[in-house]
C-alpha cells in the first residue's frame, strides 16, 4: 500500500501507552511538537510532488525502557537522567507516524513477543513462519532481547533491523572475527550487521547512518522577539546534573565577573553543595519552560559534560551562543571513562563536535578552557556579538522526515548479505586522479546513493576517508567501497584480506591491498602504513545524509 502522511497524531499517542515517567516524557514532547512536524509533513509532500511511497509495517521496540533491561532510565527522568534517549525515541515515533507507516510500539518482552509472533510461554521458541515487519527500529538491549526470543531466526531477519545507538558502531566493532583477532571487542558485542544499521543521534562516522532528532524551529515574528529581547548578561549552564559541576568553580567564578548566572539543576530539598549560591538555579525544568529561560539568556555554557547532547542545539535554535571546551588531546575509547567499552574510536574534539564543526562561529565558540585569557575574551566578545537563531535544516521536523523517508524507501537490501558478491555489468571508467596507479573501473549496478555521486579520492597516510572526503568538502560513502574495491586496479601486487583499512595502498610494500569483507569496509579506519582508497560523494547543503540525488 501507499504511504499516506498523517498530521493528526491522536492514534499514536494512544500506542505509546502510559505507566512509565520516561513515557509521559515522551508524549508530552510528541504532544508539543505536533503542529511542527504537521507543517512538516505538508512540506515534503510538496517536495516528493506525490510521489508513491511504500507504507511499511515498522516495529518500535525501545529496549532500554524495558523492565528486562532494568528500565534504568525511568525512575531518573524527574532527576535530570539521560533525557537525550528520550527526545529521540519520541522523534523517531513522531516521524515513522507522519510519514504514514503501520507502526507498532513495543516497551517490554511481553509486546515483543506478541508482536513477533512468539507463543506465550514458550520464551525462546523461534519465531515461525515469516517476519510480520519490513522494519524494526531498536536498541542494543532490545537486539540482546530479540536474540533471546527470535532464537536461530534473528539472523535470517537481521536485515530488517535498525540498531539507535547514540555514539554509533565502527565496522572493525562490528564484525566478531575481526573484533576478536584484532582487539575491538567490547560489552556491547559484535553482530555483525551492515554498519549502516547503525543510526546515530549526530552524523558521526559515515559508516553508521544518521537519525538524529528535532529541535523546535521559530518562524520570523518569533526570532525577531527573540532577539529583541535577549539579555546580554545572562547565562545557562549546560549540565542537568549536580556532578557536570565538579570542578568548575574557577570558570563560574570568572562567567560571574561578567554574567548572570543561572542552572537548571536536579535537586531535592538543597542546594546541591556544586552549585556556588551565585547561579539562580531553577531545578529541572519542564522541556517547554527551558526553551524560555534559553529566549532570554545570551550564552550557554558546556564544562565538557554531557557530551553530544540535544540542549546545545535547542540553545543555538533560540538565539544562544554555545561556548564550549576543546579537547586536546581528544576524549576517546582510549583514553577517556565515558567512551571506554564503546565499539568507536572516534576521537571527541570538544563537548560537542557537530556543533563545533557543522555550525561553528559565531553560534558557536570552542575554545581551552586551561587559558584562562581566551575563556574570559570568549565571553566579552559573547556579550557584544548579535547572533539569529539558527537551526540546521537536518534537525527541523522537515529535514528528519526527509532523511528518515529515504532511508526506509531506498535503504532497502543494506542485510549483510547483499553486501558481497563481486559486482558485474557495466564498466564506467573513474578519473585516474589519484596518481598511485588506481586507475580502476566501477561497475553500475542500481545503487542508493546513486552511483553517479561516486567521486574517488586517495587519503594521506594516517587519515580516514571520513578525514580525506571532508577535506574535498564531501563525506565518505560506504555504500561506494564495493564498487571501488575491484581487481581492475592497476597495482604491481594485490593482496585481498580481512582489514577495515582496505581497500588501501601500502606506502612501505608500494602494494595494493582489496577487501575481502563487505562488512569491513569503513570510512572510519586508518593507519600510518596506508593510504585509503576512499568512496566520497556530495551532500545536500544542511542535510548531509544525502546527496544531491538522493531524493
Ligand atoms: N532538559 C529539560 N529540562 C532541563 C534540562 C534539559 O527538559 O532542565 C532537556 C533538554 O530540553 C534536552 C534534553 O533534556 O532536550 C536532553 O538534554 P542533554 O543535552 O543534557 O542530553 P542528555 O545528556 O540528557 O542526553
Amino acid at each position: 500500500p501507499k504511504a499516506a502522511f498523517r498530521t493528526d497524531i491522536s492514534t499514536l499517542l494512544e500506542q505509546v501507552g502510559t505507566g512509565k515517567e520516561s513515557l509521559s516524557f515522551m508524549k508530552r514532547r510528541i504532544r508539543r511538537l505536533a503542529a511542527q512536524w504537521g507543517t512538516a509533513a505538508h512540506r515534503l509532500d510538496g517536495k516528493l510532488r506525490g510521489r508513491w511511497r511504500d507504507q511499511k509495517r515498522i516495529l518500535v521496540h525501545v529496549g532500554f525502557l524495558t523492565e528486562e533491561s532494568g528500565d534504568v532510565f525511568s525512575p531518573k527522568v524527574l532527576k535530570g537522567g539521560p533525557l537525550g534517549e528520550m527526545v529521540q525515541w519520541a522523534d523517531i515515533l513522531s516521524a515513522l507516524h507522519v510519514l504514514g507507516h503501520n507502526l507498532k510500539i513495543s516497551v517490554s518482552v511481553k509486546e515483543l513477543q506478541g508482536f513477533l509472533g512468539v507463543p506465550p510461554g514458550r520464551g525462546s521458541c523461534p519465531l515461525t513462519g515469516p517476519l510480520p515487519f519490513d522494519l524494526i527500529y531498536t536498541d542494543y538491549h532490545g537486539l540482546q532481547q530479540m536474540k533471546q526470543h527470535m532464537g536461530l531466526s534473528l539472523k535470517k531477519y537481521k536485515c530488517h533491523i535498525r540498531v539507535i545507538d547514540t555514539f554509533g558502531t565502527e565496522p572493525a566493532y562490528n564484525h566478531e572475527e575481526y573484533a576478536t583477532l584484532h582487539g575491538y571487542r567490547t560489552n556491547w558485542g559484535y553482530w555483525n550487521l551492515n554498519s549502516r544499521q547503525f543510526m546515530t543521534m549526530f552524523p558521526h562516522t559515515p559508516d553508521n547512518s544518521f537519525m538524529g532528532f528535532v529541535s523546535e524551529e521559530l518562524n520570523e515574528t518569533e526570532k525577531l522577539n527573540i532577539q529583541r529581547n535577549k539579555v546580554d548578561d545572562m547565562a545557562v549552564v549546560y549540565g542537568k546534573e549536580a556532578s557536570m559541576w565538579k570542578g568548575k568553580e574557577k570558570f563560574l567564578q570568572i562567567l560571574h565577573r561578567y554574567m548572570e548566572i543561572h542552572g537548571t539543576v536536579y535537586y531535592e530539598t538543597q542546594r546541591p553543595p556544586e552549585v556556588p549560591a551565585f547561579v539562580k538555579n531553577h531545578g529541572l525544568l519542564p522541556q517547554q519552560e527551558l526553551q524560555q529561560l534559553l529566549r532570554k539568556a545570551k550564552l550557554f555554557i558546556g564544562f565538557g559534560f554531557p557530551y553530544e547532547g540535544p540542549a546545545p542545539l535547542e540553545a543555538i535554535a533560540n538565539g544562544c551562543i554555545f561556548l564550549q571546551p576543546k579537547f586536546n588531546p581528544p576524549h576517546s575509547s582510549l583514553n577517556h571513562e565515558f567512551f571506554r567499552g564503546k565499539p568507536t574510536s572516534r576521537e571527541v574534539s570538544s563537548q560537542h563536535p557537530y556543533a563545533e564543526q557543522y555550525i561553528g562561529r559565531p553560534h558557536v565558540m570552542t575554545v581551552d578552557y586551561n587559558n584562562s585569557q581566551e575563556f574570559d575574551s570568549a565571553i566579552r566578545e559573547i556579550m557584544r556579538t548579535k547572533v539569529e537563531p539558527y537551526l540546521p535544516y537536518e534537525y527541523t521536523c522537515e529535514g528528519m522526515l526527509e532523511r528518515v523517508h529515504a532511508y526506509i524507501q531506498h535503504q532497502v537490501g543494506v542485510g549483510p548479505d547483499s553486501m558481497s558478491g563481486s559486482p558485474s555489468g557495466p564498466f564506467i571508467a573513474l578519473p585516474n586522479s589519484t596518481g598511485l596507479g588506481w586507475s580502476s573501473s566501477v561497475s553500475a549496478p542500481p545503487s542508493w546513493p546513486p552511483l553517479s555521486a561516486l567521486q574517488l579520492f586517495i587519503s594521506k597516510e594516517a587519515q580516514s576517508c571520513v578525514e580525506a572526503c571532508h577535506h574535498e568538502g564531501l563525506v565518505c560513502e560506504p555504500t561506494f567501497f564495493r564498487f571501488i574495491n575491484t581487481k581492475e586496479v592497476q597495482c604491481e601486487g594485490v593482496e585481498t584480506e580481512m582489514n577495515h583499512i582496505f581497500p588501501a595502498f601500502s606506502v612501505v610494500r608500494k602494494e595494493c591491498g582489496l577487501q575481502k569483507e563487505a562488512l569491513l569496509f569503513s570510512c572510519a579506519g586508518l593507519s600510518a602504513k596506508y593510504r585509503r582508497l576512499c568512496p566520497c560523494r556530495d551532500f545536500r547543503k544542511g542535510q548531509v545524509a544525502l546527496c544531491k540525488d538522493c531524493l
